[in-house]
């Protein structure tokens, strides 16, 4: 039987606006396929190593929060995540988390946030938030998707050299409001505003991750087993006739 050990890291600090329905929607779609999945909970003060996980997950936050957990990201686990995801571990980082992977984060107020630099896009935040239902379009492997998602940020990102958007804005705000560009793919890592319905109603990403971690441990011959998508398919529907 096959197994995915996802590693959620700071859930007690990053987790805004259902972000970990996103793990749950991995779990869920994993083991109605027979997958057995494990959730490894990764936060201030927990060892974790290069080879420990098949998937990483990191939520959204207050500033508030980025503050607390900034130090222990940047020097003590920086390192093993930098390590991973340059390995390729599939990483899925949400908001606030998209932030602290890239070189820094300077609040509204001024306060600069020196992040992990794993990647290399800066954030800066303004006095006025981008509140919206969004859509989105994504292409995984050469099928274009809508995709609905939610987002709440006062952080502008940039994309910095080698990073790529992870979509285009359809409606919404994505990265920073100027450039139609939404969240950042580097390798295996997805990086995105779209906070807690991400993964639970666009399930084509979900399959995407899992099919790359799967391969990743069990060889590029491994197939995800198909599986219905008509819950999700309803639920992003009615979001989309809900966002007009
Ligand atoms: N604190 C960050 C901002 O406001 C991230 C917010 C979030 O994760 N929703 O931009």
């Amino acid at each position: 039987m096959e197994k995915l050990i996802i590693g959620h890291f700071y859930p007690d600090l990053l987790n805004l606006y259902g972000d970990r329905g996103n793990v749950l929607a991995l779990m869920r779609r994993a083991q109605l396929r027979g997958i057995e999945v494990e959730v490894k909970r990764i936060s201030i003060g927990d060892d974790v190593k290069v080879g420990d996980i098949d998937i990483g997950f990191i939520g959204g936050g207050q500033d508030r929060e980025q503050n607390i957990m900034a130090d222990d990201m940047k020097n003590v686990k920086g390192p093993v995540i930098k390590q991973m995801i340059e390995d390729g571990v599939v990483f899925l980082t949400i908001c606030g988390g998209y932030q602290m992977l890239g070189k820094y984060y300077e609040e509204h107020d001024g306060t600069k946030i020196e992040c992990l630099g794993a990647l290399p896009h800066y954030t800066k935040g303004e006095n006025e938030r981008f509140i919206n239902d969004t859509v989105y379009e994504i292409d995984i492997n050469g099928v274009k998707t809508t995709v609905v998602g939610f987002e709440n940020h006062s952080g502008r990102t940039y994309l910095g050299e080698g990073e790529k958007p992870l979509m285009t804005v359809i409606k919404g705000h994505g990265n920073n409001g100027e450039d139609g560009t939404e969240g950042a793919i580097y390798k295996n890592t997805f990086c995105t505003y779209s906070h807690g319905s991400l993964l639970p109603k666009n399930p084509a990403i979900t399959d995407m991750m899992l099919s790359i971690a799967l391969k990743r441990k069990y060889g590029e011959d491994y197939k995800l087993p198909s599986l219905s998508t008509e819950t999700e398919d309803l639920a992003r529907k009615q979001a989309l006739e809900y966002i007009g």
